[in-house]
């Protein structure tokens, strides 16, 4: 025991929380600066041009010991954080598949982090677990699944295949999960187009797979699988003494939005007795409208099906979504128990994925839905559709453009081609690729638009993605004149000056 102090000179530490002063205040502040932000989205350059040591110099950086208290940190927000921030809104940002969040849906992520719950199990989040199985529900008829169906909400589309392709890899090797791939006396293979999404290799790689054990199977013109190369692939791996597995569907292929025939690859995994997996993370969205649900007629078919409300339901980050066809295999495969989760309840969602400390990502999908309704967000959509064509059309139009593959959804990738102006055959088609990224580079630093590029069968273009319900059509006609411009320009200086 140590000496104790008189008790006349013990100085008790106030007892301290972190609560603050004017939380309410605080907080209807916070409140303002979104709200400006998303009011003036279109009132700054879509991407600042600042380096990243120029953000490093401006943000403060260092382990702060002592804090400086909110009023300050909320300042060091608005002038250091706030205007580096890429304006994702901005109805010319048309870049990868990142939406234009819904107001609603940032409002419905508000509300999720200050109710902060933790719907691992039911007594976690009673209200989250029920918002999660509702909103589950929801993709479950968008989809067609049948009554049984399971699903799991996650971080975005990589997570989402991740978890369709641990169940489909559980479905067909159980003992994997305890015994390891070396319990297999064949080595498991997985089919996807050569225009699958790299999250299909990743998951691979990290089940234990093994990336090249993904078969990218040919794609025609319009980049959908073909599906005899499948079926003529699948008969080799068996008779080469491989174990097929499962078949991923592309609905909506990242680089052209293409849609593989997911009822002819359902015909082939009844046939082969495969698990059908379908990416749609981004084409999902577009079974809400008559176009889209015939294009994905046979996705109601699948095993599992990815899906991201973050990507064209304009759902902000983080939120994405696996949905099962048979529940059971997904609770089998993810199981979880252990004396410290406490009781157990048949509605813990634990049970249905493969992490556990999990944020209420439904209800932000809840809220934007019930705000807004499916049929507007089917206009939106059906919009953003027509707005790629409208894109495609005007390069159709132009000999200075050559488009490289049809529009099925929302995104259209064309090739400027200055070898078809007079005095520029000196454009080879290497340089030409290099042209499309300065192109792009050109229309960035302008600051009025931002849209990345792709490859389609070995040639570079511009891709344009339409996944903003702030888009209008002349926004598309100026970004098409924009892009001409850049390219009329870049042209004139020829292929050595594109490095200048
Ligand atoms: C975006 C996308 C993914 C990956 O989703 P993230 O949310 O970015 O992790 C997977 N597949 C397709 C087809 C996508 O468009």
């Amino acid at each position: 025991m140590g000496h104790m102090p008189e008790a006349e000179t013990t100085t008790m530490p106030p007892f301290e929380t972190l609560d603050l002063d004017d939380l309410h205040g605080d907080l209807t502040r916070v409140a303002g600066m979104i709200a400006d932000r998303i009011a003036h989205i279109a009132d700054a350059p879509v991407v600042h041009p600042a380096s990243h040591d120029a953000i490093v110099a401006t943000i403060p950086g260092d382990l702060p010991v002592e804090g400086i208290g909110v009023d300050a940190a909320l300042q060091e927000v608005a002038d250091h954080v706030a205007p580096f921030a890429t304006r994702i809104g901005h109805p010319r940002f048309l870049a990868w598949i990142t939406t234009s969040p819904a107001p609603a849906g940032t409002i419905g992520d508000v509300l999720s982090t200050g109710l902060n719950q933790a719907p691992l199990s039911f007594k976690g989040g009673p209200a989250a677990t029920v918002l999660e199985e509702i909103v589950l529900g929801w993709f479950h008829r968008l989809l067609g699944f049948p009554e049984g169906a399971g699903g799991t909400i996650v971080s975005g589309g990589t997570m989402a295949n991740l978890m369709g392709l641990t169940v489909a890899r559980h479905a067909h090797f159980p003992e994997v999960g305890t015994r390891g791939l070396c319990a297999l006396d064949k080595t498991p293979v997985l089919y996807v187009s050569d225009q699958g999404h790299m999250s299909i290799e990743r998951s691979a790689a990290l089940l234990g797979l093994g990336s090249e054990n993904v078969r990218a199977i040919p794609s025609d013109a319009a980049c959908r699988i073909i599906p005899e190369a499948l079926r003529e692939r699948i008969r080799a791996d068996r008779a080469a003494g491989f174990a097929p597995f499962c078949v991923v569907g592309q609905a909506g292929t990242v680089t052209a939005g293409a849609v593989d025939p997911l009822d002819t690859l359902a015909d082939i995994c009844a046939d082969e007795g495969l698990w059908l997996h379908v990416d749609a993370a981004y084409g999902g969205a577009a079974l809400l409208t008559q176009h889209g649900r015939s294009l994905l007629h046979g996705i109601e078919r699948a095993d599992s099906v990815c899906v991201d409300p973050h990507k064209w339901f304009f759902i902000p980050l983080e939120c994405g979504c696996t949905l099962f066809r048979d529940r059971t295999v997904q609770t089998d495969t993810f199981k979880a128990k252990a004396a410290y989760l406490g009781q157990e309840s048949p509605h813990d969602l634990k049970n249905t994925t493969f992490i556990l400390s999990r944020a209420n990502r439904a209800l932000k999908v809840w809220f934007a839905f019930r705000t807004y309704g499916t049929a507007k967000l089917a206009r939106i959509i059906e919009r953003n559709m027509a707005q790629a064509r409208l894109f495609h059309d005007l390069c159709t139009e132009s000999p200075e453009w050559q488009v490289l593959a049809p529009v099925a959804l929302s995104i259209a990738c064309a090739r400027f081609v200055p070898s078809a102006m007079a005095g520029a055959p000196h454009w080879d088609e290497a340089a030409t690729d290099r042209l499309q990224v300065a192109l792009l580079q050109r229309l960035e630093q302008s600051g009025e638009g931002f849209l990345t590029p792709a490859l389609v069968r070995g040639r570079a273009g511009v891709r344009l993605c339409v996944a903003n319900h702030r888009t209008t059509d002349d926004d598309i006609r100026m970004l098409f004149d924009l892009m001409s411009r850049f390219g009329r320009e870049l042209a004139a200086l020829g292929p050595e000056g594109l490095h200048a």
